[in-house]
């Protein structure tokens, strides 16, 4: 597909500008199930339960815990994303490639405001961005919902058709595919791709060098 139209980079955070291994996420999974336990009195065992169900339900654990607990946001953002990030490395590759595409370019997380700003930091590419919309811009109401890509596209007056949205997690592509979005899955190779997936790579970095 010919890229030529698009203005609007938009890119998912974790696991789509880094990968965070197994053990980088097992910190703020460990985290949410600390703060569960903790917040509602539970076992680890059951929290964990909880913070799984959430997840499915509501799209993150935190939407959940808003909707049917009433909790206030800010303290368990904090809390959740205060993690080791020393064994995530800047990757020249990336901001090369990130600087050379033509037209703005946009983060859009389900995570934090601190936490796209500790990342963004750390792997030096955050003042590349455009723009950065977190949990907070969407008022906790998360992707795939369609209120958050149409809060993000309203924010910075973005034409869907000009734009392309690139995500780990698939589900979340086919809002935007709906919208007029061109759609880049970060995924290994193998398997059928959605039919709202338009292009896949599992390497970033090397799929963005065509624009330097
Ligand atoms: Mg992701």
């Amino acid at each position: 597909m010919t890229l030529a139209h698009i203005n609007s980079w938009i890119f998912d955070l974790d696991n789509t500008l880094y990968k965070g291994d197994d053990i980088f996420f097992s910190q703020i999974i460990g985290n949410i199930t600390k703060y569960i336990s903790r917040y509602l009195a539970l076992h680890p065992t059951e929290a964990r339960i909880l913070q799984k169900q959430y997840l499915e339900e509501y799209g993150t654990s935190l939407s959940g815990l808003m909707a049917v607990h009433g909790m206030d946001p800010a303290d368990f953002l904090d809390y959740v994303h205060d993690v080791d990030l020393e064994m995530l490395k800047p990757d020249p590759r990336l901001y090369a490639g990130l600087e050379a595409l033509p037209g703005k370019k946009y983060m859009f997380t389900n995570g934090s405001r601190g936490h796209a700003r500790n990342i963004g930091e750390h792997l030096g590419i955050y003042k590349l961005f455009d723009g950065i919309f977190a949990i907070e811009d969407v008022d906790y109401i998360p992707k795939p919902k369609r209120s958050a890509y149409e809060k993000f596209l309203t924010e910075y007056d973005i034409d869907p058709t000009c734009a392309l949205m690139a995500e780990d997690t698939p589900h979340n592509l086919e809002v935007p595919k709906d919208m007029g979005m061109a759609t880049l899955l970060i995924a290994p190779d193998g398997g059928e791709l959605p039919h709202y997936v338009d292009m896949q790579t599992f390497d970033l970095p090397a799929w963005l060098q065509v624009f330097t």
